[in-house]
């Protein structure tokens, strides 16, 4: 591994500064557990390294003007798990949390770090496309909003510039009659990443669906909205046949590539349980 510098900026402020300073060299570092492996595997190679751990603003959890809720890029995938409020009103970002890696992984993994490696199967994308989140982003020319769903732009690759950080995740209400779900498919119980991640969200108004939202991971390049069966849903009354046709829609998006953790025909065959599955717990959970 490189040698590097290592800088420890204490606020949001000083961080940017520190980038805008240092130039194309240099990398942030959460809870390291992408980045680590990358710098010994050679990967990459900066010559210098900002470690954000000394700025607190990063791991707050917020609530905004009591709608919605602003969490902090750095705030971990335990924490989201084990957080009441996320469980209480955003139960698919806690679920996604809960299945990061191993204990040990989730109490270093930071939502910011799972977005920002951008890989198609990070699991904590989905929910937050379900959500409609937005997020927050503090530059040299100020800080500006990208929502979650144009936030990819590849295979580990994002919106960000290389003097960007990502600030905060900004979740809107969801409202009483709002339900959510995030479930994936791994070979391994455990410590393995998604063949195919899904998150469903259903907002009820009048026994009717009033807003649907289906997001998919690891069926292309980068994590997408199943607009086409979310359309399907909208403005009707949820029905298991519905569900079983927006479940076949959510895969006229997918564009599932053929690998060692699972062919294409077996990932087609998974958005369709998953999307089933999901969307049948995010009616009950917005019914109860
Ligand atoms: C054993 C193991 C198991 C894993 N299991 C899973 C799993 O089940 N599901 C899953 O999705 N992932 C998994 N991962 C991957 C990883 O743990 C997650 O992606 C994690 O959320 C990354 O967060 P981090 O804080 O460790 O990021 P880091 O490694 O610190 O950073 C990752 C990337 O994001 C950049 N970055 C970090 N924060 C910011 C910011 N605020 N602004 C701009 N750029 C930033 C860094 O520069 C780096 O390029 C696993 C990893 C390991 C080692």
């Amino acid at each position: 591994m490189r040698r590097f510098e290592l800088l420890l900026p204490q606020s949001v402020d000083e961080c940017v500064r520190t980038l805008a300073q240092q130039g194309p060299e240099t990398k942030l570092l959460a809870g390291g557990t992408d980045l680590l492996p990358q710098l010994k595997n050679g990967l990459l190679k900066p010559a210098r390294v900002i470690d954000l751990s000394g700025v607190a603003q990063l791991r707050a959890i917020e609530s905004a003007n009591g709608q919605g809720l602003r969490i902090g890029s750095a705030v971990t995938a335990r924490t989201l798990e084990l957080d009441r409020t996320v469980q209480g009103r955003y139960l698919s970002l806690a679920e996604s949390g809960a299945l990061v890696g191993s204990v040990q992984v989730r109490n270093l993994a930071t939502l910011g770090g799972n977005l920002c490696n951008a890989a198609p199967s990070a699991d904590m994308a989905p929910p937050l496309l379900a959500l409609d989140a937005e997020a927050i982003i503090v530059g040299p020319k100020g800080e500006r909003r990208v929502p979650v769903a144009t936030f990819f732009t590849g295979v580990r690759k994002t919106v960000l510039a290389p003097d960007e950080l990502l600030v905060e995740l900004a979740l809107p209400a969801t409202g009483p009659n709002s339900g959510g779900n995030y479930l994936r498919h791994t070979p391994r119980r455990e410590l393995d990443i998604a063949v195919v991640g899904v998150a469903s969200q259903l907002t009820l108004a009048n026994g009717v669906c009033a807003k649907a939202r289906i997001a998919l991971a690891a069926v292309a390049p980068v994590p997408l909205r199943a607009t086409g069966a979310e359309r399907a849903l909208e403005g009707q009354r949820v029905t298991p046949e519905l569900i079983a046709r927006a479940a076949d829609l959510a895969l006229e998006v997918a564009r599932p590539i053929s690998d060692q953790r699972g062919s294409a025909d077996f990932r087609r065959h998974l958005v369709r349980v998953l999307t089933r599955r999901t969307l049948t717990t995010a009616l009950a959970r917005a019914s109860a």
